[in-house]
């Protein structure tokens, strides 16, 4: 109980997604006072049922509030009293949408609410969930190993996702350096994120690699790999990131070791699972040359973080949305 007393304040933004809900749960297993923004209080029920699922009992260190990243309403509110926020929330959808701006509005206009609003109540520090989409998009991959010293071209035709995360990522640099009065940006860039679903809440990275593959909906390899790390650890690197002295100014990937094509991935379920395969198709393997590497060894020296294997948090995803943890 002296424990929980003494801990501080966190604001999670995006508390019904699959990343926030691991990292709320991380964060009151840990004692801390955590407030959280959803779109519609109507989606509450959907983060209470996610907790308790992960084992939390009192609620009364939980606070929710309701604001939505395209408007200013209630983000002073959200901040209030908070010593860190871990800004998590953006647009995610499995499909882009014909007019970019859909996502690229909320995912800047959104890292920049937060950004004023933290400042301007004096938070400590600001942790930003961006992507491995701002970092290794569009310079040419062959025997580049891509680490936080790159940065995808905006220049370059891009996919509307991957657009908003790397000029949402730049605008919020951008605040700090001009505008920050102070305080701290520290910033993770997560490749594909998979691992246990809690309460039912899952994302477009387990919606199109999980499920389909194992519904078989997907029927062919598209030309691409992946990195992968486990929900659990991304939420563990949020947390190091808000607390670590060297974190602030720093960008952080965040993988575990090696990258892996969808064929890749439904080789591995085809040996580990093959009783959750549906209908699944031949995926064709992929070539070496579309293998394209990044690094976990800054957040590994500096932070101390050591993720699990792409294989556990693959098969943890497998596991809980096939009914069998
Ligand atoms: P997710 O489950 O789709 O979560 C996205 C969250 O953002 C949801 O809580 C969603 O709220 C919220 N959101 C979207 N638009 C919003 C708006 N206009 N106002 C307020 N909230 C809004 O996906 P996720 O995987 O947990 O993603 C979390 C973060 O990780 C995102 O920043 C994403 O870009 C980043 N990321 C994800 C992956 C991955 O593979 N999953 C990889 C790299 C980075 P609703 O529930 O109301 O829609």
């Amino acid at each position: 109980m002296k424990n929980i007393q003494t801990k501080k304040t966190v604001l999670v933004t995006g508390g019904t997604g699959f990343l926030g809900i691991h990292t709320i749960l991380q964060l009151l297993q840990q004692g801390y006072h955590v407030k959280t923004t959803l779109r519609s209080l109507a989606k509450k029920d959907s983060i209470l049922k996610a907790l308790k699922e992960g084992g939390i009992t009192d609620f009364s260190h939980l606070a929710l509030i309701e604001a939505d990243l395209t408007t200013d309403k209630n983000w002073d509110e959200a901040v209030k009293g908070c010593d860190y926020i871990l800004h998590v929330a953006s647009p995610f959808p499995a499909d882009d949408p014909k007019d970019e701006n859909e996502l690229i509005v909320p995912a800047r206009d959104g890292a920049l609410r937060v950004l004023k609003a933290s400042r301007d109540a004096g938070v400590k520090r600001v942790v930003l969930t961006s992507s491995f989409a701002a970092v290794g998009y569009s310079i040419d991959a062959k025997d580049h190993i891509f680490t936080e010293k790159d940065w995808t071209d905006l220049n370059a035709p891009l996919p509307a996702y991957i657009k908003s995360k790397t000029v949402a990522e730049k605008s919020a640099w951008e605040f700090i350096e001009k505008e920050g009065n102070g305080i701290e940006l520290s910033v993770i860039n997560p490749v594909g994120i998979f691992g246990p679903v809690i309460g039912g809440i899952t994302s477009a990275s387990l919606d199109i690699a999980i499920s389909g593959i194992l519904n078989g909906s997907m029927d062919k390899t598209p030309p691409f790999t992946m990195g992968v790390v486990d929900v659990r650890d991304v939420a563990d690197i949020h947390i190091k990131a808000m607390l670590h002295p060297e974190a602030p100014g720093e960008r952080f990937i965040a993988t575990s070791d090696g990258v892996m094509s969808f064929y890749d991935v439904a080789e591995l379920f085809k040996k580990e699972r093959p009783q959750y395969i549906l209908d699944v198709k031949e995926l064709q393997p992929i070539g070496k040359e579309f293998y394209k590497e990044m690094s976990n060894e800054k957040a590994e020296t500096i932070l101390s973080w050591n993720p699990r294997s792409r294989e556990e948090a693959l098969l943890a995803s497998a596991d809980s949305l096939m009914g069998n943890q």
